[in-house]
């Protein structure tokens, strides 16, 4: 059996605009870069694990014209090191808007090709998967990563449970008149398969012939649980424990965690206003490492770990 670990690195302006805060400080504006990704990079270390980071692409774009050049610099000299040690740079669109897979083709072109960009002048390779912000595909994205020949997307997570509070938390941000910057999940993803699969070009969320694999993110059989890394940091040990062995029933476990993560209100200055809505902001980056490091050496009592982009080769082969 195997497990890919990877990282969305969302900018901590993506959880203000979920929460409808309006905008981040600007000290904030590399923080999970800057402080969550080299704690994230220890940790796997440490274990002697490739994982696979996906980069939003405007945080490490040395050729933009904005104002804090130096720290895009730092942030894609921070990437191109885990990348020369082994890890996996993925797609996460340009300026992660949570609103892309409803997009025109050409703007959802456009977002791909220029976080590819950016990646392709760190790596100096070409970038082999895509995670859609949100959680949300379309058929226009499918076509896009198509055309450059990508190997997989790994956006689907068909998780009903938390498609019902992300609809709860958006209909009570609405009910205040402080709308949430995210985007209701197309819920046609809710029924597609739990292990990775060979989908349609036209529906992504079904199998068929388009010639990248899908790589869904990690649900239990049966409950659909989700088994990402900020659900399980929050919940209690005896849920934790229950998704865990439910996990243990699927072959391949696409573990997805995020930048915010490894972050740390206090140390990191996060605004008691972020924390008060992001529960996992309440735990202490050692009791989130603690949790994390008991996680990562269970799954590693039963399972190979790959980066995405080796187990997509594997699944193009098998499907
Ligand atoms: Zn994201």
């Amino acid at each position: 059996m195997r497990c890919a670990v990877s990282i969305d690195l969302d900018p901590i302006a993506c959880y203000y605009r979920i929460h409808g805060l309006g905008p981040a400080p600007g000290e904030l504006m590399h923080s999970i870069l800057e402080r969550a990704l080299p704690r994230a990079a220890a940790l796997f270390a440490e274990r002697g694990l490739h994982v696979t980071w996906f980069v939003v692409g405007r945080d490490v774009d040395v050729d933009a014209v904005l104002p804090d050049r130096e720290a895009r610099k730092a942030n894609a000299a921070r990437l191109r090191a885990l990348h020369e040690a082994g890890d996996e740079l993925g797609n996460h669109s340009y300026s992660h808007p949570y609103e892309l897979a409803r997009l025109a083709p050409g703007e959802i072109d456009a977002e791909i090709a220029s976080c590819d960009r950016v990646l392709r002048a760190i790596t100096s390779q070409p970038t082999r998967g895509f995670r859609a912000p949100g959680y949300d595909v379309s058929p226009a994205m499918m076509d896009s990563l198509a055309a450059r020949s990508y190997r997989y997307d790994s956006s689907i997570f068909p998780a009903p449970g938390y498609y019902l509070a992300k609809a709860a938390v958006m209909a009570a941000l609405v009910a205040v008149r402080r709308p949430s910057g995210a985007v209701m999940t197309n819920p046609r993803a809710l029924t597609a398969p739990g292990e990775p699969y060979r989908p349609a070009m036209t529906a992504p969320w079904r199998r068929g012939q388009a010639p990248l694999v899908e790589l869904p993110i990690a649900v239990t059989p049966t409950l659909r649980l989700p088994a990402i890394g900020t659900s399980l940091l929050v919940a209690p040990a005896f849920a934790r424990d229950r998704i865990l062995a439910g996990m243990a029933r699927r072959e391949f476990f696409n573990f997805e965690l995020h930048g915010i993560d490894f972050a740390d209100a206090d140390r990191d200055g996060i605004p008691g206003e972020l924390v008060a809505r992001q529960p996992d902001l309440r735990l202490p980056i050692d009791e989130k490492l603690e949790r994390l490091s008991r996680i990562l050496d269970g799954l590693a009592r039963t399972r190979d770990f790959a980066t995405l982009a080796e187990i997509a080769t594997t699944t193009q082969r098998d499907q």
